[in-house]
Parts: structure tokens; C-alpha cells; sequence
């Protein structure tokens, strides 16, 4: 199939750990039929597989700290250059640094990005991560109130990097390596912050408005 990459629809989610970016970008990816790429599943498949890289990643996973640009880069621009995300896709969980948001230009070229931050308070993160539950199966996030997974019906767990210790961790982390990435798109025509302390309904029509604004009658 010949796609023309410059009317793709390519999202990236920006956001802290428990914005809503995965359940947001599942949406997404249902409503406009393009991939959802979650670095963060990418890994936790690999771990399960106990693939050399998954090895590897573990530690630093279970840590609430990053793995390596390098990686990552080599992990996305893999991901990206399959036929199935020639018409577009929405990444969740990358950039993470600004070298990796560098590294994703590069890959884009002239083709359009648009760029949504979810933006939500510290306290209200905090919260939500306590009682987030990811379906061991299919990594579904899911809502408080689900009790067994609505998409697979696998079981439903806490996942060990949001356990109180390493939510901490990883919101710093966020603060120091992921929020300069905000200013690095925050001039350009694609970007727009929402606000994620609404419904996940709300969340989604603001997002489809977004980018509807900036990319035209796609959303
Ligand atoms: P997430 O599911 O997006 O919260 O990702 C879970 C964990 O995977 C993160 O805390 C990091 O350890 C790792 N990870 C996921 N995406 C990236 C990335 N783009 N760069 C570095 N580490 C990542």
C-alpha cells in the first residue's frame, strides 16, 4: 500500500507517569486506526520474553529510572519504519529526553508531528498511580472500577514500578529528563497541553480537538 507520509497522522502523548497517556492513546489508536507504540509495553514484553535486552532493562525499570537513549531510539525508529505505522501512530512513552525527541525528528523528517501534553498536578498523579492496575496479558490500562480486564479479560495487577517508593522516583525523573521536552516542542505549531484532570472522556475530546486544530479534519 503507497501511503502519503505527509498527510500522516503521527501523536506523540506527552506527560508524567499516571497522566492517563496509555489509556489515552489506546483510544486513540482504536478510534483512528493507527498503532499505539508504548515503549513502556515494548519493554515489559520484552522482560517477559527474557530477552537479552529485556535482561537488561529490568533493573532499571523496577528502579523507575530510564533505559538508555540508545535503546530506546534503536527500539522506536525499528517500530516506526513497519509498513503499519506509514499512515500514522501514536506513541506512548516516548521521548522521554530531549536527545530521544531529537532522534524522532530525524526519523520524522518532513513529516508532520503533533504533540499533546497531558498535564495534571503532582497530588493527583500520586493518587492514581496508589491504585493503577495493568492487565498481565494485553498491558491494558485500567480504570478503578474494572475488575478484570474489558479487553482480554486477563487479571489485573499493580505494577512494581508504581509502588510508593518508585512513583517518587520516577516523578523526579520525569521532572528532571522528560519535562525539558515540553520545552522543546512547545514553540511549534503541533503542540498543545490539555488538561488531564477531567474525565477520560473529556481527555479525549480535547485531545481529538487538538488535533483536529492542527492537523485538520482528522479527528
Ligand atoms: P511506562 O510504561 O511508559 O511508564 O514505562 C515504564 C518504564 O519503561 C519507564 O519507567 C522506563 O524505565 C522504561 N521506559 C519506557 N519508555 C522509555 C523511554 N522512552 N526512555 C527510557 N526508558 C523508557
Amino acid at each position: 500500500m503507497s501511503v502519503d507520509r505527509a498527510s500522516a497522522l503521527n501523536l506523540v502523548m506527552l506527560g508524567p507517569p499516571g497522566a492517563g497517556k496509555g489509556t489515552q492513546a489506546e483510544r486513540f489508536a482504536q478510534k483512528h486506526r493507527v498503532p499505539k507504540i508504548s515503549t513502556g509495553d515494548i519493554l515489559r514484553e520484552a522482560v517477559t520474553a527474557q530477552t537479552g535486552m529485556g535482561l537488561a532493562a529490568r533493573q532499571v525499570m523496577d528502579a523507575g529510572r530510564l533505559v538508555g537513549d540508545d535503546i530506546m531510539i534503536g527500539i522506536v525508529s525499528e517500530r516506526l519504519a513497519r509498513e503499519d505505522a506509514k499512515a500514522g501512530f501514536v506513541l506512548d512513552g516516548f521521548p522521554r529526553t530531549v536527545r530521544q525527541a531529537e532522534a524522532l525528528d530525524g526519523m520524522l523528517g518532513a513529516q508532520p508531528l503533533v504533540v499533546v501534553d497531558i498535564v495534571v498536578p503532582e497530588e493527583t498523579l500520586v493518587r492514581r498511580l496508589a491504585s493503577r492496575r495493568m492487565c498481565t496479558a494485553c498491558g491494558h490500562s485500567a480504570l478503578p472500577e474494572e475488575k478484570g480486564c474489558p479487553k482480554c479479560g486477563g487479571e489485573l495487577v499493580v505494577r512494581i514500578d508504581d509502588s510508593a517508593g518508585i512513583v517518587t522516583e520516577r516523578l523526579r525523573i520525569y521532572m528532571e529528563q522528560t519535562a525539558p521536552i515540553v520545552q522543546f516542542y512547545r514553540s511549534r505549531r503541533g503542540f498543545r497541553a490539555i488538561d488531564g484532570t477531567a474525565t477520560p472522556e473529556q481527555v479525549q475530546t480535547a485531545i481529538c480537538d487538538a488535533v483536529t486544530a492542527v492537523a485538520g479534519g482528522v479527528a
